[in-house]
């Protein structure tokens, strides 16, 4: 036989954040090392739990689960789902403006799938959750960054985001809380990307997964609410963060506004919804549950809570570090710090990532796996509790104080 490559549609395709520095870190622990990872915001490898609610309901559910559902998911999630936006101000929201998916991943490769031309440019932030990135580059889109600024809190620069805008760019993705960066926008950056939307007649992708892990005073502003009948926005959330079952895959888009103008597009992204036949149908049975009651996760975003309590510890110890600066996080499970170029001139952050992996046996993620274009930044998970995560940092200033380019 032939030698089998890898389709030329992946060619510049990447997933840093399960990319190299994790085959490495596979391979050190083959050797029997034992690594801290803190490279993907996996929760329940750090002692979080599902809410025992969603475990029932699950469990109790798994017999009526084995058929496939509905493509566009079970009727009781679609409509808890809906409700969720109705009570979020969204009044106009019904159970036919939601589909459920594996998580919020599978959702964003079937819209994007459905909705991209070749050539067509899609706005996305830098830096970026790379699946989005990722997924633009494989539907043979060309995703144009638009930076975040990192001395206005990592809220985007609009004036450069709308500079950005040609005649072929057709959506604007925005993350927000956002990952890797932790900041959640203001109101009025929110409306100000809408309303730039509005101006050039762009689809808003709005990636809301963290919408409940938020700090302090900071509010989470869907940006569906700001986008009327006129803006066509799509709002993509889920189970994995807030409630803490990443495994179970459970998540969902909700469309909103001039809905009658995207039939076309909509008959498309039910066709691919029709062909992978259905989401997995006992996290399904999750969704309803989440939703509704108690919310556990308010518990753990306030003081004494681990989310935030971790958050705050984190940012402090990398602040903490000479010539390393970190904009406290806002929300989300992450910290974004950036290592000074004059005191830490890194060349390749991956292969700065690795170096650490092999002297310390942690991992992190390096910035350019998110897209930043510059190599001084890397992406802190905050999910270990404050003495792993005090060890951990302890081990970065450790290994920085030793470290020459
Ligand atoms: N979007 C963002 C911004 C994320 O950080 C993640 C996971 O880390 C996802 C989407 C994927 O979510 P899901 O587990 O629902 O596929």
């Amino acid at each position: 036989m032939r030698p089998i490559a890898q389709s030329k549609k992946l060619q510049h395709v990447r997933y840093d954040v399960r990319g190299p520095i994790l085959v490495e870190a596979e391979r050190l622990e083959a050797e029997g090392h034992k690594i801290l990872k803190l490279n993907i915001g996996n929760t329940a490898p750090f002692g979080f739990e599902a809410p025992e609610g969603i475990l029932a309901d699950m469990t109790h559910h798994l017999p009526e689960s084995q058929g496939y559902s509905d493509s566009r998911g079970i009727y009781s999630a679609r409509t808890a789902v809906a409700q969720y936006y109705q009570s979020r101000g969204l009044t106009r929201t019904t159970i036919d403006d939601v589909y459920i998916g594996n998580g919020v991943s599978e959702l964003i490769m079937m819209v994007l799938q459905a909705f991209i031309d070749n050539g067509d440019e899609i706005l996305v932030p830098a830096p970026d959750y790379p699946l989005w990135t990722g997924a633009v580059t494989l539907c043979g889109g060309v995703p144009v960054h638009y930076r975040c600024d990192e001395d206005n809190g990592w809220n985007p620069d609009l004036e450069q985001l709308e500079a950005a805008i040609t005649e072929r760019t057709r959506a604007l993705v925005l993350i927000n809380p956002n990952n890797p960066t932790g900041a959640v926008y203001s109101e009025a950056t929110v409306r100000g990307m809408v309303d730039i939307a509005r101006r050039h007649d762009l689809v808003v992708m709005a990636d809301e997964i963290y919408e409940k892990i938020v700090f302090d005073a900071a509010v989470h502003h869907h940006t569906a609410s700001f986008a009327d009948e006129d803006v066509l926005c799509l709002t993509f959330s889920g189970l994995s963060k807030a409630y803490r079952v990443c495994g179970y895959r459970a998540g969902w888009v909700m469309i909103s506004g001039p809905k009658h103008l995207a039939s076309n597009f909509l008959e498309g992204f039910t066709l691919l919804s029709n062909m992978r036949m259905c989401s997995n149908v006992p996290g399904q049975h999750a969704i309803q549950t989440a939703l509704g009651g108690y919310q556990s996760i308010n518990e753990l975003i306030v003081p004494g809570g681990r989310f935030y309590e971790q958050s705050k510890l984190a940012a402090r110890l990398l602040n903490e570090l000479p010539g390393v600066s970190c904009v406290e996080p806002k929300g989300a499970l992450y910290c974004f710090p950036r290592l000074d170029p004059a005191v830490y001139p890194i060349e390749d952050d991956e292969a700065f990532v690795i170096e650490l992996l092999r002297a310390k046996k942690l991992l992190v993620t390096h910035g350019t796996g998110f897209n930043w274009p510059e190599t001084d930044h890397f992406r802190l998970v905050t999910l270990p509790d404050a003495g792993v995560l005090t060890e951990a940092i302890g081990r970065i200033g450790d290994f920085l104080t030793t470290w020459r380019p």
